[in-house]
């Protein structure tokens, strides 16, 4: 449909990056594209416009851009979640599997009160192990992840099935 083809265009691919046969989504242009971005956010929220959102969580780094901005449209506060090691006060952690190994990500432990309605953004979803284990911190600590948020799929590496499997619907906008 004219969105998701209008997002498509706004994003740029680059060839081999960050490693020879990966084909990267830059989103930094739709950034840029004052029209592109802010569709990309009035689309996101959509589904949730005028419903109780408490908190919106975006994954370091790019997660933080569109999450501040889908935080501000549904009038919710922002949490973010980031590599290990950046947050000053006492947190929550969480491994997860990359490519080659393991990483932590963190979130502070009073960002998130039990029953919080929570939306969870990002700007790509791959195989899913990022948002996955952001959703796993979220509920961990009580949340109630409504949805989880991103403006890129790569359906073939098969990552909304993983957050769907611990109960979140995935809102997509193009491929
Ligand atoms: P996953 O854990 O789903 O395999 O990878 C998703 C995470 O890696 C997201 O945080 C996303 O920002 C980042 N990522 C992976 N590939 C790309 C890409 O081609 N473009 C962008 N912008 N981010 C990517």
């Amino acid at each position: 449909d004219s969105i998701s083809e209008e997002l498509v265009k706004a994003i740029r691919t680059i060839p081999d990056y960050p490693k020879k046969g990966i084909i990267f989504r830059d989103i930094t242009t739709l950034l840029g594209d004052a029209r592109a971005f802010r569709r990309a956010v009035d689309a996101l929220v959509q589904p949730w416009a005028g419903s109780k959102i408490d908190q919106v969580a975006g994954i370091e780094a790019r997660g933080f851009i569109l999450g501040g901005a889908v935080a501000h449209q549904l009038s919710a506060g922002f949490v973010p979640i980031r590599k290990k090691g950046k947050l000053p006060h006492e947190t929550v952690r969480i491994a997860y599997s990359l490519e080659y190994g393991i990483d932590e990500m963190e979130m502070h432990k009073d960002a998130i009160k039990p029953g919080d309605r929570v939306i969870l953004v990002d700007d790509l979803i791959a195989t899913g192990g990022t948002a996955e284990a952001a959703t796993r911190l979220l509920q961990r600590m009580g949340a109630e992840v409504i949805a989880a948020c991103f403006i890129i799929d790569l359906p073939d590496l098969g990552g909304r099935a993983k957050i769907e499997a611990l109960g979140v619907p995935v809102r997509t906008l193009a491929a």
